[in-house]
């Protein structure tokens, strides 16, 4: 059974129709990458995964169960199905250390030294341990990044959404928020990553996929994928941006 199986699935916004049939499915432990341009559709569409988008038709699995059917509680789908946001979202009241346990105490009724001895673990896993008692004011927007990926681990997702987790930071702090990424891809999380940073494609994703007008136009292994495109769209994209 593949971790998620997306079932031709249609969304408009209005009149406005910006999922069109897309099908996919991803096994346990495999990395998707989404690209394409602007305006493709890709925010959408793995927003529609944990339901911050509704869809208007088709069907999406999770581990063989519709997320749409009756008994499924949206906010447990979401600790389910992970997400990290280009702006990280990370609560600014808050330490950082208190940003990730929240959700395990007030969702999970963990108790709090529990939460806190597992949010040290992932921070420090993500190599921000030293930073656990400061405010995310006081961090460079590659530690806030990190802290946002620490808080979604910390309710054991089975499934991470990244959408374009590096596109608002300063260079010098690309890498240190993909190499997180790695990592957890080598520790076998199920992952889909809408990001633009191809040489990550390249090293870590399973497959790649390329969105355009809101349907998926091309697919492959990223071998196939850079080497080989066959969609003109493909080839214009990716002339674009390498
Ligand atoms: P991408 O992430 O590939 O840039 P998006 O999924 O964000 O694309 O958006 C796809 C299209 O849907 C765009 O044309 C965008 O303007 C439109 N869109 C996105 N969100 C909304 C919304 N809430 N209401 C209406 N149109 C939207
Ligand atoms: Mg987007």
């Amino acid at each position: 059974m593949a971790m998620i199986e997306i079932k031709d699935i249609n969304k408009w916004y209005g009149d406005f129709h910006v999922l069109k049939n897309v099908s996919e499915k991803v096994e346990q432990g495999e990395v998707l990458v989404i690209c394409g341009p602007s305006g493709s559709g890709k925010s959408t569409f793995i927003r529609c995964i944990n339901r911050l988008e509704e869809i208007q038709k088709g069907e999406i699995l999770l581990e063989g169960h519709s997320i749409h059917a009756d008994d499924v509680n949206v906010n447990d789908l979401r600790t389910e199905v992970g997400m990290v946001f280009q702006q990280f979202n990370l609560y600014p009241h808050l330490s950082v250390l208190d940003n990730v346990t929240l959700a395990p105490i007030k969702v999970r009724n963990m108790p709090k030294g529990q939460a806190e001895e597992l949010a040290m673990k992932l921070l420090e896993r993500v190599g921000i341990h030293d930073q656990a008692s400061k405010y995310p004011i006081e961090l460079s927007g590659g530690q806030q990044q990190r802290v946002a990926i620490a808080r979604a681990l910390a309710m054991k997702p089975k499934v991470m959404l990244f959408d374009e987790p590096t596109s608002a930071l300063d260079p010098e702090m690309i890498n240190e928020v993909l190499n997180a990424m790695k990592d957890l891809a080598r520790e076998g999380m199920t992952m889909l990553c809408v990001t633009h940073e191809m040489g990550f494609a390249r090293e870590v994703a399973d497959r790649v996929i390329f969105m355009d007008g809101g349907e998926i136009v091309e697919e492959g292994t990223p071998e196939h994928f850079f080497t080989n495109p066959q969609h003109e769209r493909t080839k214009a994209f990716l002339k674009e941006i390498l």
